[in-house]
């Protein structure tokens, strides 16, 4: 056993603890990241062949923190959204030049993102990395730290840490460990993500279709490719991971029509079964939970990393705000923040639980949220307006780094 003293321990470097370590390293904080997988964060579950869609709010969070321009070169950026439910006439667009935005959002390869983010976490000097390792206990606290056990091949570490963040994903031991219990609703829809390329170029546009199977989303990717979200049911989900190339490219062809043309170069498809988790408290004694370990969502608003970063710029500046040598586990810090997440939380699992379940509650008007859909809720400024305003004043007070002030 190995007993050193640090200040911030992260177990878990997908992108929500990857992106924390970073915002507290710029807040002038040391920082130990364990995870899971082998260092360079290509096998991490976080960075596969998915594609995330950056909120404008994400884009101004990584700008702060001086990751944006080397992201900026790897995204594709959202110039417009089409939104339209099957069975119903109709459809919305929603262009960035009418909501004054250059673009609505920008998307970007999660294998991608990992890369840059631990390309910079590797760089770091205040960050000290553990992987492969993984946190197998947390004792109580201890006075002024936690004892963290970490394992790595054949070797067990015991770490004494005064901030403890579980940002170990939906499925978090970590949570477990720290004593908050979760609470999960299982959708019973499995979403099935692929990349396909189309005839006709993409141009930027977003394409969101709802069905009565689930929400149905093609996103824009560089090289003209697009990233699709096709969420089903598992039983159906089984059938269409077993087709070939060919017969499950027809079968989407068919669900998704031919605004785009042909689509052809299937890439490689991988399933998500969804549920709604949510731990029951975001803080505990010395600890914090953060990303997925706290809300993990259904992907139909593209909200779960948007929401996480919101927390790691929350949390990063109240940490850098208390000073450098401020306790970084103060009970106080920490209420102040998970007060300060709370409303922002409640309304992005609010919104997206009602899009999902086809209901939402009766003063949001429905075909305006129907319309907000998949990227939108905060990726469009006028659908977040329209949603602040009918949402039950929860807007709150938004992080420094959102509003593109640093943290110090
Ligand atoms: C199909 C799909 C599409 C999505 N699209 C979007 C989108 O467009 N926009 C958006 O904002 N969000 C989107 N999301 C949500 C987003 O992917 C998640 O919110 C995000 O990945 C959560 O990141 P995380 O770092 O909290 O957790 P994870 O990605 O689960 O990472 C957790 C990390 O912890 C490590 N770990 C686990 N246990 C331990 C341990 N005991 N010790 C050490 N390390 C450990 C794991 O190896 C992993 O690297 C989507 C999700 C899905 C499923």
């Amino acid at each position: 056993m190995n007993h050193r003293a640090r200040e911030v321990v992260i177990a878990g470097g997908g992108m929500v603890g990857a992106s924390l370590a970073l915002a507290l390293a710029e807040a002038g904080r040391s920082v130990t990241v364990i995870e899971h997988q082998p260092a360079g964060g290509e096998r991490a579950p976080s960075f596969d062949d998915r594609s995330t869609a950056l909120s404008n709010a994400s884009q101004r969070i990584l700008a702060g923190l001086g990751l944006w321009d080397e992201i900026a070169a790897e995204v594709t950026p959202i110039k417009a959204i089409h939104v339209s439910e099957r069975g119903r006439l109709g459809m919305t667009r929603i262009h960035a030049e009418d909501e004054g935005v250059p673009a609505l959002g920008y998307t970007i390869i999660n294998r991608v993102l990992g890369r840059i983010l631990w390309a910079r976490l590797k760089a770091c000097e205040h960050v000290e990395l553990l992987a492969p390792a993984q946190v197998v206990s947390v004792a109580g606290a201890q006075g002024a730290s936690r004892v963290v056990c970490v394992q790595r091949a054949d070797d067990m570490q015991e770490l004494q840490a005064r901030l403890v963040v579980a940002a170990d994903g939906a499925r978090s031991t970590v949570r477990d460990m720290l004593g908050v219990g979760s609470r999960s609703h299982d959708y019973g829809q499995t979403a099935i993500i692929a990349n396909l390329l189309p005839r006709r170029a993409h141009q930027g546009w977003a394409w969101e279709r709802f069905t009565p199977e689930g929400p149905m989303a093609l996103l824009p990717m560089a090289g003209q490719r697009c990233g699709l979200v096709w969420t089903v049911a598992p039983t159906l989900a089984e059938r269409l991971l077993a087709m070939d190339d060919e017969a499950f490219t027809a079968a989407f062809q068919q669900a998704f029509g031919h605004r785009l043309g042909r689509f052809s170069r299937l890439g490689a498809r991988a399933a998500y079964p969804l549920a709604l988790t949510r731990a029951t408290a975001i803080t505990a004694e010395r600890a914090v939970i953060l990303g997925a370990a706290a809300n993990s969502l259904h992907p139909v608003a593209g909200q779960g990393f948007n929401l996480g970063l919101r927390d790691v710029a929350a949390l990063a500046e109240v940490l850098a705000d208390a000073g450098p040598g401020a306790d970084p586990g103060d009970a106080a810090l920490l209420a102040r923040y998970a007060q300060w997440r709370r409303g922002d939380q409640l309304k992005v699992v609010a919104f997206t639980d009602g899009l999902v379940r086809g209901f939402a509650p009766t003063r949001f008007p429905m075909p305006a949220l129907r319309s907000a859909g998949m990227l939108l809720f905060d990726v469009a400024p006028g659908a977040k307006a329209l949603l602040a305003r009918h949402s039950m004043g929860l807007a709150g007070r938004l992080p420094r780094l959102v509003r593109g002030l640093g943290l110090r």
